[in-house]
């Protein structure tokens, strides 16, 4: 036997890394993060960093409101530098037709307590000067979302759970869980074998094929997404821009560059390359959305594996049957922005064995029992 720890976190991701750092905080001191590659080696260094409370259904909107709270004290929270600015998120309406479920989308999130609003065309356009007006008939904004930077929480993150103790075992893959004595587990590793009180699954699109060693199914399929960067231009756009007319996001970065991407058509896979098809799709749509575009080159691109569930959620907390076993895992493609959310209300459930009210409806069983939490129409337009 290798060691014996409390809490073995799988994959050091942002849910991993936010998930040993509220436990380290909360005092659990004999933490181990198991990591198959390098920290933020997965999708939580390939993001956007877009931080957003405008969801279409209340628990998701609910859950966010807690972790856009969470994340204005991050920063001070771990004596580190986030880069977390709040200028809002800005979903563009070309459509009449879309006006009414724009409305729709206004009146859930006012009654769960974000502040979005409607614009007018010309208010955008002073938030985001340069968008081709033609057919523009308005926006929802809310001042309250933002941008951070993803790696500056990924080191921040690094630093703290070593410094309060917690370790990160980096290129230690898990090669197999299996139940041990008194309700525990055994975690294989390349390094040893470890006994666990508790094991959080937060391998994202690898976290079906751990669950299954103990019998249970997560329903998480990996899909690539892809993102571009442009070379840096003054700065003068604060809010990430979406569209759901053209399926895409963009926003421009402290640095100045402009960072974009899409969803579209993407294969089921784990497949790492980036395509020339994207660069061109994106490249054709961003420039009929921002025409002064055409002038600004694509310096950079690449691609992540989006952990995708059917109802375009994620799976959090213990798998039925097995209390000390708990998933957080298919985060859809906006993880990042519920991480701290994630973290805490985990790191609370192993030191009280309560599940948070908010953390409730992204249980595995709302499969079997139909009670989804779809976001239909952020995916059906290809924006998650
Ligand atoms: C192009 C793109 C844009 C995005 N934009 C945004 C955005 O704007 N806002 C937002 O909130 N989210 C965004 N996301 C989604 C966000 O990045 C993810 O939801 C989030 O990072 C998921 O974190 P995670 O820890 O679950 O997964 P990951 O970061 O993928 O971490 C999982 C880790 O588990 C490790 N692992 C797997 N198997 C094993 C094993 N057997 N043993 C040990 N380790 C293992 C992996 O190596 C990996 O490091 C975007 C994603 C992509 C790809």
């Amino acid at each position: 036997m290798e060691g014996k720890v409390d809490v073995a976190v799988i994959g050091a991701g942002i849910y991993g890394l936010m998930t040993a750092h509220k436990l380290l905080l909360r005092g659990v001191r004999n933490v181990a993060v198991f990591e198959r590659l390098f920290i933020g080696s997965g999708q939580s260094s390939r993001n956007a960093g877009g931080i957003r409370a405008q969801f279409a259904n209340g628990a998701t909107i609910r859950f966010m409101v807690e972790a856009e709270r969470q994340w204005k004290c991050i920063s001070r929270e771990l004596g580190y530098n986030i880069l977390f600015t709040r200028d809002g998120y800005l979903f563009s309406c070309f459509s009449d037709e879309d006006e009414g479920l724009y409305a729709l989308h206004r009146k859930i999130q006012n009654e769960n307590g974000v502040n979005s609003v409607w614009l007018e065309p010309g208010q955008v356009a002073e938030l985001v000067p340069g968008i081709n007006r033609d057919g523009l008939v308005g926006a929802n904004f809310s001042s309250q979302d933002g941008i951070l930077h993803h790696d500056a929480v990924i080191s921040g993150l690094m630093f703290e759970i070593r410094r309060n103790g917690g370790k990160i075992f980096e290129y230690t893959p898990v090669e197999r869980v299996e139940r041990g004595a008194s309700g525990g587990f055994l975690v294989h590793t390349r390094s040893g074998v470890f006994s666990a009180s508790y094991v959080v699954n937060a391998a994202a699109a690898c976290a079906p094929g751990i669950a299954s060693q103990l019998g249970t199914t997560l329903p998480i399929k990996p899909v690539r997404r892809e993102l571009i960067a442009t070379e840096p231009m003054r700065h003068f756009m604060k809010p990430m821009l979406v569209s759901l007319k053209y399926g895409i996001t963009i926003h421009q970065s402290l640095r100045g560059e402009f960072i974009g991407h899409t969803s579209a058509n993407e294969p089921e896979n784990f497949d790492l390359r980036a395509g020339f098809g994207f660069m061109v799709q994106y490249a054709k749509d961003i420039t009929k959305l921002l025409p002064f575009m055409k002038n600004v080159r694509i310096v950079r691109q690449w691609a992540g594996t989006y952990d995708m569930t059917p109802d375009n959620s994620p799976v959090l907390g213990p798998a039925p049957g097995m209390p000390n076993f708990i998933n957080a895992a298919g985060s859809s493609g906006h993880g990042f922005m519920m991480s701290p959310a994630v973290g805490s209300m985990i790191a609370d459930y192993i030191g009280t064995g309560r599940i948070d009210d908010l953390m409730k409806p992204f249980r595995l069983e709302r499969f079997e029992t139909g009670e989804l939490l779809t976001e239909l129409v952020l995916s059906n337009r290809g924006v998650l």
